[in-house]
């Protein structure tokens, strides 16, 4: 029964037959719907009704219609999350309002570790706001307790690890922050579309994502922004006449508009919010838990082969074996990876690199199947047992690994 279910969510996108696709963290694969809903979009909607389709086709709201379809698939209610922007600009205007709601502290707690984008964004908060309005502290996720945070204004954190895959407990990190005064920004981008998420009972402040991984949306795909109903008051630190609350009065002041709409900026890219919509909609009446389950099952199944052949002892797995502590990625951690790596995509399994020596196996319930885990380390117990790694042609790093 619900082998079948995969069978039909796998038959929803495009992929070559001559390849295994393990990249859907970084890049998910082309929904069969996307080329058509783009193709819609441009010739009779742009095409034909021309300008009139900002009103006709709505495509003045596609924020806030897509936002809630996100907001569907991360537990969130209606009108709180809007898709615009991307994820590193997301988390500016966030983080700029976390610190404006709790203004008697400066204090901004991050990973150290984590996906460097996130922390670059709260840098240079810190350099624009002066050090007596935000000062940066890197924690480890062990260190995220009540006790630690209990002067943070702001800790901003990735659900799953972007290296490791590790999954952080939502619940009783958020929990610990709130107990020590302490707000909680929540990256979403590694575990929306694979975990069950709630953001209403786990009570978050803000959570930005992006739509091109997990969701589907198409490459540069814009991200997400989700504001928890009583922060929405807020300003919008980048303030433009998207959020206003006449934004064709053309008025000479700005006037934040109710709601979610105010953390909008400037205009949408109607294309790209077409194809994530046409991603969005392989989510429809697909329980998140179920999917979760497929990518437990998945990355569990991999784990387990790569533990019975001989090469594993030679690798280092950087996810937990744990369920309860896993995303939806497996990472080894081994001699020559990038050149392994290389050496894998070119024998048709799609990997990806992260320095300095870190192979990224994604999985993504909705298309991959036992058959890719099989066919992905028989590749690799070839290419490390013949040594086929060392060709020099494997050993030239391009801009994007
Ligand atoms: C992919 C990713 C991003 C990307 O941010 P963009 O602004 O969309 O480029 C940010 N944070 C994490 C944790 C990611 O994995």
């Amino acid at each position: 029964m619900s082998e079948s279910i995969f069978d039909h969510l796998r038959s929803r996108f495009h992929l070559p037959e001559d390849r295994v696709y393990l990249d859907g963290n970084s890049l998910g694969a082309l929904p069969t719907t996307t080329p058509a809903a783009l193709a819609n979009t441009v010739e009779q909607q742009w095409g034909s009704d021309l300008i009139a389709s900002w009103n006709s086709h709505n495509w003045i709201e596609l924020p806030l219609t897509v936002g809630d379809e996100i907001a569907h698939i991360i537990g969130a209610e209606k009108d709180t999350v809007v898709c615009c922007d991307n994820l590193s600009i997301n988390l500016y205007k966030a983080l700029l309002a976390a610190l404006e709601l709790n203004p008697s502290r400066r204090v901004v707690c991050v990973e150290d570790q984590q996906f460097p984008s996130d922390n670059y964004i709260a840098a240079g908060i810190a350099r624009l706001l002066g050090e007596d309005r935000c000062a940066i502290r890197a924690l480890s996720i062990s260190d995220m307790t009540s006790d630690n945070l209990n002067d943070a204004a702001v800790l901003i954190l990735s659900h799953v690890d972007y290296k490791t895959g590790s999954l952080r407990d939502m619940q009783k990190i958020t929990e610990a922050a709130h107990q020590a005064g302490s707000l909680v920004i929540w990256d979403l981008a590694h575990s929306a579309g694979v975990i069950d998420i709630d953001l209403v009972t786990t009570d978050v402040d803000f959570a930005v994502g992006c739509t091109y991984k997990f969701l589907n949306g198409g490459p540069g795909a814009p991200g997400y922004l989700y504001v928890q109903k009583r922060h929405q008051s807020v300003a919008n630190p980048i303030s433009g006449w998207m959020g206003h609350a006449a934004m064709f009065d053309f008025e000479s002041g700005y006037r934040p508009a109710d709601g979610i709409r105010r953390f909008l900026t400037g205009t949408q890219s109607v294309l790209a919010l077409s194809a994530v919509r046409s991603g969005l909609s392989v989510f429809e009446n697909v329980p998140i838990s179920l999917l979760r389950q497929r990518s437990l099952t998945l990355t569990g199944d991999f784990i387990r082969q790569l533990d019975a052949r001989s090469f594993s002892v030679s690798v280092d797995l950087l996810t937990p074996r744990s369920d309860a502590k896993r995303g939806s990625q497996v990472s080894i951690a081994l001699n020559d990876a990038f050149s392994i790596s290389q050496a894998l995509i070119d024998s048709g399994v799609i990997v990806d690199f992260r320095a300095p020596n870190i192979i990224r196996f994604g999985f993504s319930p909705l298309y991959n199947t036992e058959t890719d885990t099989t066919k992905a380390l028989e590749a690799l117990e070839t290419i490390i047992d013949t040594r086929r790694f060392e060709a020099p042609e494997y050993q030239v790093r391009a801009t994007v690994t």
